[in-house]
């Protein structure tokens, strides 16, 4: 077994299994044999409490082809996190490196700030071009501390460095994080923003858990794994972002006078997620029994990853219908146990005259409100599938 990313303890106790028939983002123009199902299977360090796809069994993914621009999901905290460089002492010229650039949202964020010497580091050889395209200098590369040196030899050091959503997709969070301390100059100071998988926990918000992401992270695990990098985390903080939650941090590299500390603490205990999956196993058979009862077609609202990654971990993989609008997915297939068509809300909500509805577009409540009410009069009822976990 090998040891922890973030705290290099060796003892880890299943936390999740669960299996999907395809990995995220994938969509077929026609209707071709199943695929074989894979399994995720999470284990959580007893040591931490970092929660991680188990090493020797990484759901393969290759993010050199993956393209999921970021444009739409810039928090309203973001204008918060700009402002606190100076409260570190980042200047307006200072070398500002963002990993996991993506598309150039956050970049240009930081340029609209007045932040002129800019880096981005983006892996996805599209992404990195459209970031390019909007005028930053962008190293199309897997951020690690060999890319760190060649930064500092290029560029010198950073005196900040910008992590948002990456750190939970990377198979070697330790390689990442002393990247990120090592390019970044004496009393630099790193932002790294995750998911705060404690929501997870304690909502029992199993969707959340996805293939892309190896590292799940609390409180403690996330601190742990910086100061072990050799950064100081002096702010640590979770801030609610739709229905889900993240977690803030802010570490600085060896600060030349003491800092103030606020960090948070863990919220789950580990009885709590030893009891995950049991709970987990027990909603989704009530769910189960609920849509087994209810009128067909069962149309799932939402074919992204947060509604898959649902249907494929309750075992609701044989539903009829999904819609969205991304024309990415309309028109096309998802892959679960049988290939479900996916259908824009226009025509579902057009053609529509029985059924039920699963209420799966959780970060989207007004769109879903919307689907059910134009279909409350001709009685297509609806399931709010977590309104179930007050009976478990
Ligand atoms: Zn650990």
């Amino acid at each position: 077994m090998s040891v922890c990313g973030a705290c290099a303890g060796v003892q880890f106790t299943p936390f999740f299994r669960a299996r999907e028939w395809s990995v995220s983002g994938h969509y077929v123009s026609t209707p071709t044999k199943p695929e074989s199902p894979v399994a995720i299977e999470l284990e959580a360090c007893r040591c931490c409490g970092l929660i991680r796809q188990a090493p020797d069994r990484l759901v393969p993914l290759n993010y050199d082809q993956i393209v999921r621009g970021t444009a739409k999901q810039i928090p309203d905290y973001a204008a918060r996190i700009i402002s606190s460089l100076s409260e570190y002492g980042v200047a307006k010229d200072d070398l500002v490196v963002e990993v996991g650039a993506n598309d150039g949202t956050f970049l240009k964020e930081l340029r609209n700030s007045g932040y002129r010497n800019l880096l981005g580091i983006e892996p996805s050889t599209q992404l990195a071009e459209t970031a390019a395209s909007s005028g930053f200098t962008v190293l199309n590369d897997y951020f690690g501390r060999r890319l760190a040196q060649q930064i500092l030899a290029s560029h010198g050091p950073a005196r900040a460095v910008i992590c948002r959503h990456t750190l939970e997709h990377v198979p070697d969070i330790c390689e990442l994080a002393s990247g990120i301390a090592d390019v970044l100059a004496l009393g630099g100071v790193s932002f790294v923003e995750v998911p705060d998988t404690d929501w997870v926990i304690t909502q029992l918000f199993a969707h959340e858990i996805w293939d892309e992401h190896v590292s799940y992270f609390r409180p403690q695990s996330l601190a742990r794994l910086l100061e072990r990098a050799g950064l100081q985390p002096v702010r640590l903080e979770r801030v609610r972002f739709r229905d889900t939650r993240n977690l803030l941090c802010w570490s600085v590299r060896q600060p030349t006078a003491p800092l103030l500390r606020s960090l948070i603490e863990d919220e789950a205990t580990l009885t709590d997620v030893d009891h995950f999956q049991a709970r987990w196993d027990a909603f989704s058979g009530l769910l189960r029994a609920r849509i087994a009862a209810a009128p067909r077609p069962i149309i799932g609202i939402g074919a992204s990853h947060i509604q898959l990654n649902f249907l494929n971990f309750t075992g609701l993989d044989d539903i009829d219908v999904l819609i969205d609008d991304d024309s990415a997915k309309a028109g096309r297939f998802a892959l679960l146990a049988k290939q479900v068509p996916i259908r824009t809300t226009a025509d579902v909500v057009t053609n529509t005259r029985k059924g039920t509805l699963l209420k799966t577009a959780f970060p989207y409540p007004d769109w879903q409100a919307r689907i059910c009410a134009s279909l409350v009069p001709y009685g297509v009822g609806s399931v709010e599938p977590y309104d179930l976990v007050q009976a478990i």
